[in-house]
């Protein structure tokens, strides 16, 4: 008896096990395909993506299938479009030796009619996105009304994603009597909220340490100066010449500079984020899952239905705001028994985050440096000399052969073997040969990179050329701002970089931030006039260095210069400052806040998209501004 009979299923799906290639049962399919086989129960199963889910709760489903009748039986909710035709992809798999049973995925961003349809033939099994599933239940498309079992897969994600409420509906058109099988890869709150009010005395089954990333994968961070995220990443790519990888940024504009970037240096890579049509998600998607793309630079939101294997490393190239957003991230690695690391780019202030991830995932991080530029050199020399050794000869070259060996005549064979590799390696070379370290180390680095922030601010009136800059701005935490979001707004605003915006400081009602002089005409010209949502937000030049005594003492000097007006005004008397507003404006529009009429506070950012469109193929993601308070657990 083969490991997966013992589970007790039934042939035809052992023999589409034998097709799929499984030989063993993973730990939640051994644990829990017994349980949902055996009896009518609720099952709480926390286990990450990767592990072998689907089949945990696919099997089980199918075999509890009646075929004879086309009503649907068995509903599996889950977050994404993608997921959802994975999910779908893998139950017809399963299902290959059964008779009649069908199973019909239902998502946003294509035809709702043909959904519909294919439905209507009798689909034993749904598989759907809440959005489109309440959509269709609405008109009547779907009947959900006699199904024996509902799934909710990655149900954290999906409540994250904002989707509480239509699986609330949803669940309320089922029958009571069902079984809800959960299965989530952390537990929050949200989650454990379904649970209680949905479910009838569920068993809990737990893959792995409870909230834990999966224990196949290396954590690893690299400390930098924020300046050097960049060619930090580059270094890593460089490192591991087969690196298979995706690349978490924060925002969509990061993910889609970034991913330029790379494309521009010879990298193979891509960028999945909300901004992109579901056409271009597709090819992108595509191109990675054949390998064309080795590096995708992803957001949280998009990369949520990226179900790959064989991905060898997840690369933080800023730390998501929220840990349980980490385990998802690195979770994307490691998958299917197969080992991963998970990479954090991270400048010195903030390392604490590394100590709160390490309690949360219950694994240490293993620190290490940045390899030297000599270092990738060697690497990579040693990767080409195995590559040039493993090459399979093309037949064709033989006919070449005694031409090319003219060619090489009189080079004896270690020259030769000089000349074969330099071609590749030259490259290399002068490109890292002069490079520096880029190790943030004790006290000279850290995020507060090359910026001498005591630099080139004025008391003068006049537009500072070089050095550091520290200016003004009327929103504070009033508005709703902390200084990720703050430094999100402007960068979005101002279409600028990662780390063109540094030393943000948010008070009550105002706030401060240093950029390059560069970048200060830029700034002045963009807040003249400069209205969200009605109100003008003015930014104007702080003549007080800030920053350079650091965090909180700096803070209260710009507090105090800045009280009672919020700024300061010894730059000779311009009220209208270099922001040319007025005063007034300022002034009574802090007192208006960003709040709207119900008092509740809104998105500051031009783009405003609180409600989420999965139906019209789109995600909900921030995108500059900012969606919620970021609060986190940082
Ligand atoms: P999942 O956690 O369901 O996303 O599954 C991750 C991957 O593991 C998928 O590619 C599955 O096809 C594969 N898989 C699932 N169960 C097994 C198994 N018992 N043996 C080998 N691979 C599996």
């Amino acid at each position: 008896m083969t490991k997966f009979e013992a589970l007790g299923l039934k042939k035809t799906l052992l023999d589409a096990i034998v097709d799929m290639g499984f030989e063993t049962p993973s730990e939640v399919q051994e644990m829990a395909i017994p349980i949902l086989l055996e009896g009518d129960t609720d099952l709480v199963a926390l286990a990450q993506t990767g592990t072998g889910k689907t089949a945990a709760f696919g099997f089980p489903l199918i075999q509890k299938i009646d075929a004879n009748s086309k009503t649907t039986q068995g509903l599996i909710l889950s977050p994404t479009r993608e997921l959802c035709m994975q999910i779908t992809n893998e139950m017809q798999a399963y299902s290959k030796y059964e008779r009649g049973i069908n199973v019909v995925a239902v998502y946003g961003g294509a035809s709702i009619t043909d959904q519909a349809r294919q439905i209507k033939r009798g689909a034993q099994i749904v598989v759907a996105t809440p959005g489109r599933m309440k959509d269709m239940m609405s008109r009547g498309l779907v009947d959900i009304s006699k199904i024996d079992v509902c799934i909710l897969d990655e149900a954290d994600e999906m409540l994250n994603m904002g989707f509480y409420e239509d699986i609330k509906e949803i669940l309320s058109d089922t029958p009571k009597e069902k079984n809800t099988w959960l299965f989530s890869a952390t537990m929050p709150k949200e989650v454990a909220t379904i649970a209680k009010k949905f479910m009838r005395n569920p068993q809990e089954i737990t893959v792995g340490t409870k909230n834990s990333g999966a224990s196949t994968v290396q954590h690893e961070y690299y400390v930098v100066g924020g300046r050097d995220r960049y060619p930090a990443l580059k270094r890593l790519a460089d490192t591991h010449p087969d690196i298979f990888s995706v690349i978490f940024c924060r925002t969509k504009r990061d993910t889609q500079k970034v991913a330029e970037s790379l494309i521009e240096d010879g990298y193979n890579a891509g960028a999945l984020h909300g901004d992109l049509s579901q056409n271009q998600r597709d090819l992108v998607m595509n191109a990675f899952r054949k390998k064309q793309i080795q590096m995708l630079v992803a957001t949280d939101v998009a990369a949520r239905g990226i179900d790959v294997d064989d991905i060898t490393h997840v690369i933080n190239y800023q730390l998501p705001d929220e840990i349980e957003t980490y385990t998802h991230r690195s979770g994307r690695t490691g998958r299917a028994g197969k080992s991963g690391t998970s990479m954090v780019i991270i400048t010195r202030s903030e390392l604490r985050k590394i100590k709160a991830i390490e309690n949360k995932i219950g694994q240490k991080f293993i620190t290490k440096n940045i390899p030297s530029g000599m270092e990738i050199c060697e690497i990579q020399l040693y990767h080409l000399a195995n590559k040039i050794k493993d090459t399979e000869v093309n037949a064709q070259v033989e006919a070449y052969l005694p031409a090319i060996t003219k060619v090489f005549e009189g080079i004896d064979r270690d020259e030769l073997i000089k000349k074969v590799v330099s071609v590749e390696f030259t490259r290399f070379f002068n490109y890292y040969n002069k490079t520096k370290d880029l190790n943030a180390s004790g006290s000279d680095r850290g995020d507060r990179d090359d910026r001498n922030s005591d630099r080139g601010n004025n008391n003068s009136g006049e537009i500072p050329t070089s050095g550091a800059v520290r200016y003004f701005i009327n929103v504070g935490e009033k508005d709703d701002y902390d200084w990720m979001s703050l430094k999100d707004f402007l960068r979005d605003t101002l279409e600028v970089g990662q780390d063109d915006i540094f030393k943000v400081d948010v008070k009550e009602s105002f706030s401060f931030f240093n950029t390059d002089a560069s970048i200060t005409p830029k700034i002045l010209e963009t807040f003249k006039d400069f209205k969200v949502e009605g109100r003008f937000v003015n930014v104007e030049i702080s003549s007080n260095p800030g920053g350079g005594g650091g965090g909180s003492r700096s803070g209260s000097r710009d507090r105090n210069r800045g009280g009672g007006g919020g700024r300061d005004r010894s730059r000779g008397g311009d009220s209208g400052g270099y922001g040319g507003k007025k005063r007034e404006r300022s002034s009574s529009s802090s007192k208006g806040g960003f709040k709207d009429d119900s008092g509740s506070k809104r998105r500051s950012g031009g783009n405003r998209s609180n409600s989420r469109s999965e139906s019209k193929g789109g995600s909900k993601e921030s995108s500059g501004g900012k969606s919620k308070r970021r609060s986190g657990f940082f």
